[in-house]
């Protein structure tokens, strides 16, 4: 049996979403910008997927920039906005626990000479992994020109106040991105409540294809566009507009849309009973992050005294797949800098295993993992060279 519990690093495409794609790879091929009757169908295709897009996180059609993925978005917001603004010297504010889209964007601001300040996350297990937002308040300063928090940590779960850090961004006049990457399609977004000016969000995170995403950009804010050439996206990011996978994020999105209820109610069901059954069997193991404010479909766990390595590539022997982080991370020995924020020790952090689930996860699949981890653990943490955990009675 195999079972995939690693949604939050990729999704397969919904069939619905294939089938609108399809034709947009055949015979409407037409360039959207084109302005005979083939572009103007490409260009049909292109407004009704960003009208879709659009009324899932609550904007306009006008305020949506598709771009190649979550990656760029962020980029695009990240520099965009520096960009825009003559002020002599210039801030940014981030925390610790974002995704390397933003951290490592940050590190080139910095080299740049843009300054940055990078806000810690609560280590308190109550909170753990979520955002104060009075230390977002704090760290503003007179040159601040944009803060980027994100809203689902891709690692923990955890959803941050971003509502609140909205208001703070407001009333300093402070213009506020959000990388929703991992929120939209498992929770309801809705840019105007959330108080954001840009809010990035990935297709491949909700159903739809890879390679394709959209900034959200509120009318009015100053963007300056990173990339040069033709006029499409409204001078924002140029470039032939890649019309299938702008039609697949659409699709995906209008599914997201429709199922979101359902959705979260039933992952969010599977997801407690996967966890409940492994704290119940597995000796000393723990849930990392904010219980209370999570994303519905992902667990992160330590199993003290097996390391998340052996676990994973155990785990995919007995056919689950699932993550010991970020995906782009695997391979590096370092133990992730989400969990180590979060207040882990380098030991917790790298005996560590991120479970997500997804629209097609079964409760078979659920039965079937809860009946395989716990004897891989045993048998990894018995295999442990230093294995305080291994011989724990519960
Ligand atoms: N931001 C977050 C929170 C993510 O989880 C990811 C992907 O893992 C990205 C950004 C990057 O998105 P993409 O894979 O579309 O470039």
């Amino acid at each position: 049996m195999r079972v995939y519990l690693d949604y939050n690093a990729t999704t397969p495409v919904a069939p619905a979403v294939l089938e609108a794609m399809l034709p947009f790879l055949g015979d409407d091929f037409g360039n959207a910008g084109s302005v005979h009757t083939p572009g103007q169908r490409a260009r049909a295709a292109v407004d009704s997927a960003r009208e879709s897009v659009a009324a899932l996180i609550g904007a306009k059609p006008s305020e949506i920039v598709f771009t190649s993925g979550g990656t760029e978005a962020d980029n695009l917001a990240l520099f965009g906005s520096l960009a825009a603004s003559a002020k002599p010297r210039k801030h940014v504010i981030t925390t610790a626990i974002e995704h390397h889209a933003i951290l490592h964007s940050c590190e080139e601001l910095e080299r740049q000479g843009i300054d940055v300040t990078i806000v810690p996350v609560s280590q308190s297990d109550a909170s753990r992994g979520a955002v104060d937002p009075e230390d977002i308040r704090r760290a503003l300063r007179p040159e601040t020109i944009l803060i980027s928090v994100m809203h689902a940590n891709n690692e923990l779960g955890v959803i941050q106040p971003v509502e609140e850090i909205g208001r703070i961004a407001a009333e300093a006049g402070v213009r506020f991105h959000c990388d929703a990457v991992q929120s939209a399609g498992k929770v309801s977004l809705d840019v105007d409540r959330l108080g954001v000016d840009l809010l990035s969000i990935s297709a491949h995170k909700f159903c739809g294809p890879k390679g394709v995403g959209a900034l959200y950009v509120r009318s009015g804010t100053p963007l300056a566009p990173r990339f040069f050439g033709g006029h499409a996206e409204r001078d924002r990011r140029p470039g032939t507009e890649n019309v299938p996978g702008i039609v697949g994020i659409g699709k995906a999105a209008e599914l997201a849309r429709n199922l979101l209820g359902e959705d979260s109610q039933r992952i969010g069901d599977l997801r407690d009973r996967l966890e409940s059954a492994l704290l119940e069997s597995v000796p000393n193991a723990r849930v990392n992050g904010d219980r209370a404010h999570r994303v519905p479909n992902t667990t992160n766990m330590s199993f003290p005294g097996a390391g998340g390595e052996a676990l994973l590539i155990s785990l995919d022997l007995q056919g689950i797949a699932c993550s010991t982080g970020a995906a782009c991370s695997s391979g590096s020995t370092e133990p992730s800098h989400v969990l180590l924020a979060a207040g882990l020790t380098r030991d917790d952090a790298r005996s560590s295993l991120r479970f997500s689930l997804g629209r097609p996860t079964t409760p078979v699949e659920i039965d079937y993992a809860i009946s395989v981890i716990p004897s891989v653990v045993a048998r990894i943490r018995a295999l442990s060279p230093r294995e305080p955990h291994a011989a724990a009675v519960r």
